[in-house]
């Protein structure tokens, strides 16, 4: 069997090309514009932290990069080859599912809730990914599975079924599923938002460690002390549309647009 993989392998990224993009993207729910023209980029290594208020379409543009949901309108691109769909004359057309699940294999995605299968142990959650999606035999998947647990700092809790494991330690075990399938940038839905407030910290420690090695990520998170240690660039998203970014310091210290200043009093 053909590698579909090879037919639609991404290419090198010429210098100057952001690694994830996108370019007007628009969604609409039941009549409601949830994202209404969105811009944003991200670099190889870099980090960028989105805040904003709560139903301002942040999850939305996450799905939706990560190609789990289709955009009615816009451009997604990993080095700058569209992904997703591509516009003819105009119109989206949708790629079949076929090609959406080797091109979903570059994105890694972590969710508030970890989800992981209750009935496979910490070593198999992050395993599976490796046998089911990308066909690495199974004593392999496992040796990669377990170096991904003790880079979480998990090495000893392998045979750990979920429900023997803390929030803290469940959502990395979710990291670590996501990256043992070695994605080209993460992205990072509110990942503290479900934990416990003693929890918190060894989540964002790991991630913060997974931003010194250089993985390029999207946190969307209302983690203030996180963005402002770990992020490049802060960005503030409402209404459907990027309102702010810039640097970690610029966006706290001294924000431009009266919506930011808005936001950060209330999460200061
Ligand atoms: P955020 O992550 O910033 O809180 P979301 O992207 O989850 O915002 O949601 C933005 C808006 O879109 C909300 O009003 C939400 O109710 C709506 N929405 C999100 N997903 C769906 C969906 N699958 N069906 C209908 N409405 C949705
Ligand atoms: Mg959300």
């Amino acid at each position: 069997m053909t590698d579909i993989r090879d037919a639609v392998a991404t290419p090198a990224a010429k210098p100057g090309t952001p690694t994830l993009e996108v370019r007007d993207l628009h969604k609409t729910y039941a009549g409601i514009e949830v994202l209404k023209g969105v811009e944003f980029a991200i670099d190889k290594g870099q980090v960028k932290a989105v805040l904003g208020p709560s139903g301002s379409g942040k999850s939305t543009m996450l799905r939706l990069m990560a190609l789990l949901e289709p955009a009615d309108r816009g451009a997604i691109l990993l080095n700058g080859k569209r992904i997703g769909a591509e516009d003819r004359g105009g119109r989206m057309h949708h790629y079949p599912e076929r090609r959406l699940a080797v091109e979903r294999r570059d994105i890694g995605m972590v969710f508030q809730r970890f989800n992981l299968f209750p009935h496979l142990n910490a070593l198999e959650n992050v395993a599976l990914g490796l046998t089911s999606v990308q066909d690495v035999a199974r004593e392999e998947a496992k040796e990669r599975a377990y170096k991904m647990l003790s880079r979480v700092g998990l090495g000893d809790r392998d045979h750990h079924y979920p429900s023997e494991l803390s929030g803290g330690q469940q959502q990395r075990v979710a990291i670590a599923r996501a990256l043992v399938l070695n994605p080209q940038v993460m992205l990072f839905d509110e990942p503290t938002s479900a934990l416990d407030p003693e929890l918190v910290g060894e989540v964002l420690d790991v991630m913060e460690q997974l931003a010194d090695e250089g993985m390029t990520m999207i946190v969307v998170t209302h983690e203030v002390r996180f963005a402002r240690r770990a992020a490049d660039q802060v960005t503030l998203f409402d209404s459907g549309i990027i309102v702010e970014q810039a640097e970690p310091e610029e966006f706290f210290e001294n924000p431009q647009h009266e919506r930011t200043k808005q936001f950060l009093r209330h999460v200061h």
